[in-house]
């Protein structure tokens, strides 16, 4: 979307302006005391500053309720302005996609889940862009930008591969027309969601892996994820973490992304390969080691998947610590079926993950923990990282040159 750099004269007249919106959505219901002190404003520059950005539609001010007995000068809460900017978050999955107008405040409103008609490219991005094109004409000139997540590995605007949606090698570009587009792998966006706003707040180092088909995720620092120089980065599925003999579908020999999921659950079990290593793997965790009905597999003893889930699990774990080893950070956090696959076998887990860490991580070995926001994961962090976007010093000088409603 915006390029990153140094930033021309225009914008940086608009730099605390930037600080004060990202200040707001991190403090919903804070006052303009608050920001004062939390920004070290002086209160003469804080009082202008935020009547000028209620002039340019970017924050709302109403008074403050007083307690009884408070002291000083009455103060005001801030919040998004009723006609402010708004960006379209979308998270594009294996069954649907989802999406949601989102406000400054970091408000997800208007939140829609269509399943694919076909899963072709062509289809499936026909469908977004019509959603697109529908909030422009609801929105106007608001509409600052489409933050995308994909089940995918994503390169220069591109979807280069998604094991999950059968996709190569497709142009996302389109499905914004002359919108800003920012892209971003699902997993990524879910640990970013985590770092803002989840189970890793606070982190200052933090480490989000997600199970699904294979496994992905993000190391973050300070709340922004490490997306390389063309934001392929974060592939952990595809570290040798595996069986040397296997071949992935990425090219690489020995892929973790093999062990973790249905597709290794089968073949410990010595069943095919399943049509949705999802759903098989899933079928399998409900309850420890249980076997759904009508299962290639349900015809044994309840049991019998046991000891193929602690594999899953311990390759899961082993991983865990080697990446521990990696970033040394302060949590990790699991989503997706990590979870899942982690209750179904803890003793395999844990001991997997103990062994896979260097000596002196074991005293304190930092914290795996579920993550918060579930299956909401990218589509919050597609929110987050298209805020910080659209909130940049660069996007408001832009705004600001907006002619303004009458
Ligand atoms: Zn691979």
């Amino acid at each position: 979307m915006a390029s990153s750099g140094r930033l021309t004269a225009g914008e940086a007249r608009w730099h605390t302006a930037a600080q004060i919106l990202t200040w707001v959505r991190a403090h919903p219901g804070g006052t303009r005391a608050e920001l004062t002190q939390d920004l070290r404003l002086n209160s003469g520059l804080a009082t202008e500053i935020t009547a000028r950005l209620r002039a340019m539609r970017l924050l709302e001010e109403t008074p403050a309720p007083r307690a009884t007995g408070q002291r000083g000068r009455p103060t005001t809460v801030l919040g998004a302005h009723p006609e402010g900017p708004v960006l379209l978050a979308v998270d594009l999955r294996t069954a649907e996609w989802r999406s949601a107008v989102v406000t400054l405040d970091g408000q997800l409103t208007e939140t829609a889940s269509v399943r694919h008609g076909s899963r072709s490219p062509r289809a499936v991005l026909a469908a977004i862009r019509g959603r697109v094109d529908a909030v422009l004409r609801a929105y106007g000139n608001r509409v600052r930008g489409v933050s995308l997540a994909v089940a995918g590995t994503v390169h220069e605007g591109r979807l280069v591969q998604s094991a999950t949606l059968g996709w190569r090698d497709v142009d996302l570009g389109l499905v914004a027309g002359d919108v800003p587009l920012l892209l971003g792998n699902d997993a990524t966006l879910a640990g970013v969601a985590e770092a803002r706003t989840g189970a890793s707040v606070g982190a200052s180092t933090a480490l989000h892996l997600m199970v699904v088909v294979g496994i992905g995720g993000t190391v973050t620092v300070d709340g922004r994820p490490a997306t390389g120089s063309h934001g392929a980065a974060g592939e952990y599925g595809h570290q040798p973490y595996g069986d040397r003999s296997l071949i992935c579908p990425c090219g690489a020999r020995g892929c973790w992304d093999l062990e973790v999921d249905g597709r290794a659950l089968a073949r410990h079990l010595g069943v095919a390969e399943p049509q949705d290593p999802a759903a098989f793997l899933r079928d399998h965790l409900g309850g420890g080691a249980a076997v759904a009905a009508g299962d290639a597999v349900a015809a044994g003893p309840a049991d019998a998947a046991g000891p193929a889930v602690a594999r899953v699990a311990a390759a899961l774990g082993g991983g865990v610590g080697a990446l521990v080893n990696v970033h040394d950070p302060a949590t990790v956090t699991l989503g997706g079926l990590a979870p899942l696959l982690r209750r179904a076998a803890p003793d395999a887990f844990e001991q997997a993950y103990l062994d896979g860490l260097m000596a002196f991580h074991k005293g304190r070995p930092p914290a795996v923990v579920d993550a918060v926001h579930g299956d909401d994961g990218p589509l919050q962090g597609a929110a987050v990282l298209g805020l910080d976007e659209i909130t940049s010093e660069a996007a408001l000088a832009a705004w600001a040159t907006l002619p303004l409603p009458q």
